[in-house]
């Protein structure tokens, strides 16, 4: 392949070195990945991937672009609310590198789509924000033998990994065959998360996903890099591919996309009145608090900071945490 003037300028800084050569950026040049979710950690690692020059990038995103979002989704500007993140951030790649072919797929990943969107790709990007689309971003990436680049964020902690069963690691079912019930873990919607915290963790992704393309390094196979942002830690935890695995393992229990909101416990929870006596609906609540001849006390137990969002007139504040 020849290079024409303006790739051999933009790419000169990759060119020059010997890991990646002329040769290198050619393969990144024909490296097709696939981002799934444009939000916190598909924004760093697709925009760094089209900088890179890698030639075929898909994004998978369903949602709209929310002022929430903006604290750490640069892939999209203040002018992009309420437009589809796709479409956001298929500009956003374009403007950083017009020669990047940009594929969007406005869908949620479901079992029935998942192995059709992903099997044109070389290289998949886990950077979703829930279990179901985790697991079945793992299982359609194991089916398919693709390797799954794993990122995750919550508060101020970070994770990473490469699965790769058919490169001889483990999958994220190795690590965590179940998913934690339905509530356990806030989504960062509830829990928060730093802003920049994405950035760290989604450029470690890219790192990995330029260095599987280029054929370079040391894969963070086998291997979960933990990253704190208070304290200012790496951590390395060694991985192992576990033999019982039910999807990689050597006696595989599953051989197709399951239902994931199933498997994960969500909506299937009782709906019916009395199912959790100790809940209270909020129109209840109301009615109760204007009926002020009952003898009823109440107590706000959020976090100060979800007070601050908004106040209940006329109730006391004492956090959970105290
Ligand atoms: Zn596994």
């Amino acid at each position: 392949m020849m290079f024409s003037e303006e790739q051999i300028n933009r790419y000169a800084r990759h060119i020059i070195l010997p890991e990646v050569g002329g040769k290198g950026q050619e393969k990144l040049l024909d490296a097709r990945v696939l981002v799934i979710g444009a939000g916190g950690l598909g924004s760093p690692v697709s925009m760094y991937l089209a900088a890179a020059g890698i030639g075929k990038i898909g994004i998978v995103d369903f949602d709209v672009v929310d002022y929430s979002n903006l604290q750490r989704q640069i892939i999209h500007g203040t002018d992009d609310v309420d437009r589809p993140k796709v479409q956001s951030g298929k500009e956003t790649l374009n403007s950083i590198n017009p020669e990047v072919e940009v594929i969007i797929h406005e869908t949620m990943l479901t079992s029935d789509n998942a192995l059709e969107i992903i099997k044109p790709y070389d290289i998949v990007v886990d950077g979703t924000d829930n279990f179901p689309t985790r697991y079945l971003t793992n299982d359609a990436c194991v089916l398919l033998k693709k390797p799954n680049v794993y990122g995750s964020i919550f508060r101020f902690e970070g994770q990473a990994s490469v699965f790769a069963p058919e490169l001889g690691g483990p999958c994220y079912r190795c690590l965590y065959p179940e998913p934690p019930p339905p509530g356990m873990v806030p989504s960062c919607a509830e829990g928060g998360v730093l802003g920049v915290l994405p950035g760290i963790i989604g450029c470690i992704q890219a790192t990995e996903i330029i260095k599987l393309a280029l054929g370079k390094g040391e894969p963070l196979i086998n291997r979960l890099m933990l990253y704190d942002a208070l304290d200012m830690k790496f951590r390395e935890l060694k991985l192992r591919r576990d033999p019982k695995c039910p999807i990689c393992g050597e006696n595989p229990t599953i051989t197709e996309l399951v239902d994931y909101q199933e498997f994960c416990g969500i909506g299937i929870e009782p709906e019916e009145p009395g199912a959790h006596p100790d809940e209270v609906s909020v129109r209840d609540l109301k009615v109760a608090m204007d009926d002020v001849g009952k003898d009823t006390a109440f107590l706000d137990v959020r976090e100060y900071d979800e007070v601050e969002i908004a106040r209940i007139h006329g109730v006391p504040v004492i956090d959970l945490g105290e």
